[in-house]
């Protein structure tokens, strides 16, 4: 049985910025035999429903930034992101949520400071510290479509 942390909105949980529920069942089935871990930095540090963020390119690096009063949302989210990897020091395996600010390890958008799409292949604020550890990492999506390989 493998140790996986997961982004807890993909097993259901009312967790997400808009409170919409968005359970992954195809995923939860391939994980039904693993011991999950779940987490969610967003709703721990600025609970749920809240302001949605974005990921910026700023002068000081990457931030998490709130699509509502551009305040710098970063710091709870790392600090949150290493808490709970210190607590859990031996994961398998990181599945995050596509496409998140936080939690997405190679598919989150980054803009620049005039909002102008600069990828959508960066990472998430805790998927960075995840990776930092040396979690083997992935988004959900690529996770159901290799998912075979990877759990034997
Ligand atoms: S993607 Fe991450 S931060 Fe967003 S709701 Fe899911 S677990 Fe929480």
């Amino acid at each position: 049985m493998k140790k996986i942390a997961i982004s807890a909105c993909l097993l259901g949980n009312n967790c997400r910025y808009n409170a919409e529920i968005k359970k992954d069942i195809l995923l939860m089935d391939l994980l039904k035999e693993e011991h999950l871990i779940p987490f969610c930095p967003e709703d721990f540090c600025y609970g749920t429903p809240r302001p949605s963020m974005d990921l910026i390119e700023t002068k000081q690096g990457i931030k998490a930034i709130s699509n509502l009063t551009s305040a710098d949302l970063s710091q709870p989210i790392i600090a949150y992101a290493k808490s709970f990897f210190h607590m859990h020091p031996d994961i398998d395996l990181f599945i995050g949520k596509d496409r998140s600010p936080s939690c997405g390890v190679c598919s989150a958008k980054l803009y620049s400071t005039d909002r102008e799409l600069i990828s959508t292949s960066e990472v998430g604020l805790m998927a960075k510290e995840a990776k930092i550890q040396g979690i083997k990492s992935m988004d959900a999506e690529q996770f159901v479509a290799s998912y075979k390989g990877i759990l034997e």
